[in-house]
């Protein structure tokens, strides 16, 4: 049943809110450079406000320009770092109804992730958006994501992580890039997208809804995770060369179910050795939708029964993102696996799932 909040609220004539943006970068807030010809991060905070040609309503924007960077630049540091930021304008500002965070498409799930497992409880919506045309440009679709994304901020009855874009509300843990030009770049996989931006604001059940509690800030990452994709004919040693590394986790993007080969360049055999050595395996799916499902064939089953984990429904970026917030906390395996299977802020949901509830 979707909940649609009163057009007055939503249309903020009653109410005025308060809202911190935080930049950090992307094509909404990138300017061509003539001289070379591309895009590069780079708009100040306050050209990107002006682009909001009717302003913002009663609602109060407080500036935290954090980085120009274009988001295939970022990295799990970045993360922290922004993390950082919003714990700081939370505690500084407890008024804020929200916090919107523009950032670029191309690792957006990557960072809206991180921060979904950095920051819980905070009670109020963390939205991430960004544009796939700068928004200074007369048709970009950065002025308009950027106010759908202060009105969710200011009014919107959201209490997690999500990302605006395109008039949709997405869960950041559950949202994918599919797109690279469309204005409609991301879509949710599976549960659907915990909104609509309308002439109301439309919110569907499920997701958390604004709440007083006490927030929990915990940005420990272990960043020596690895995401592999498999493909027909990849060598099972890269596993033993990734582990060899170093690294202390291995996120292994299976077919259709969690599927890997266990005949010709099987990878039961590299799995088993290098969860022997430590290294965590977590299996998801290359598919958008469904799951990985560990026991559903042989050629999946083989693979736990060495000792892999399943991502379940988590997307990959989602297991990737968590499993580097999870070996941030503890290294011990069964500890790994409990955490990974267990639901922190909507990432998973499988009948053993067990935390966090939604509304
Ligand atoms: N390369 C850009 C970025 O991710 C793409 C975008 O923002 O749409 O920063």
């Amino acid at each position: 049943m979707p909940i649609t909040q009163p057009l007055v609220k939503a249309l903020g004539q009653t109410e005025r809110a308060k809202v911190c943006l935080v930049t950090t970068g992307g094509t909404i807030s990138s300017v061509y450079d003539p001289q070379t010809e591309v895009l590069r991060p780079g708009m100040s905070v306050q050209t990107l406000l002006e682009s909001l040609p009717k302003g913002m309503g009663n609602v109060e924007v407080v500036q935290r320009e954090l980085f120009q960077l274009d988001s295939a630049n970022a990295q799990p540091h970045h993360w922290q770092e922004i993390a950082d930021a919003i714990k700081d304008v939370n505690e500084e500002m407890p008024d804020l109804d929200g916090i919107v965070v523009t950032h670029g498409t191309d690792t957006m799930v990557y960072s809206a992730a991180a921060i979904s497992f950095m920051i819980q409880n905070l009670g109020k919506p963390i939205v991430f958006t960004g544009s796939q045309i700068p928004a200074t440009i007369p048709w970009s679709d950065g002025p308009r994501n950027l106010l759908d994304s202060i009105r969710v901020a200011a009014f919107g009855d959201i209490g997690e992580t999500c990302i605006v874009f395109n008039g949709e509300v997405h869960r950041a843990t559950r949202a994918k890039k599919l797109r690279a030009n469309s204005y409609d770049a991301f879509d949710s996989m599976d549960p659907t997208p915990l909104g609509i931006l309308a002439r109301d604001i439309v919110l569907f059940e499920g997701r958390k809804i604004r709440h007083e509690s006490e927030p929990i800030f915990d940005t420990r990452l272990d960043d020596l995770v690895w995401l592999l994709k498999v493909f027909p004919g990849l060598p099972p040693g890269i596993l033993l060369r990734i582990a060899e590394l170093g690294y202390h986790g291995i996120v292994i993007e299976g077919f259709g179910s969690g599927n890997l080969p266990t005949q010709e360049n099987a990878l039961t055999e590299a799995i088993q050795s290098v969860v022997r050595k430590g290294c965590s395996v977590v299996i998801s799916s290359q598919c958008a939708f469904g799951q990985a499902d560990l026991s559903v064939y042989e050629v999946s089953r083989a693979a736990a029964d060495v000792g892999a984990i399943s991502a379940y429904d988590m997307t990959s970026e989602a297991a990737l993102v968590k499993l580097a917030w999870v070996l941030g906390h503890t290294s011990e395996a069964d500890e790994v696996e409990e955490m990974m299977a267990k639901d922190y802020v909507g990432e998973v949901s499988f009948s053993g799932a067990v935390g966090f509830g939604g509304t």
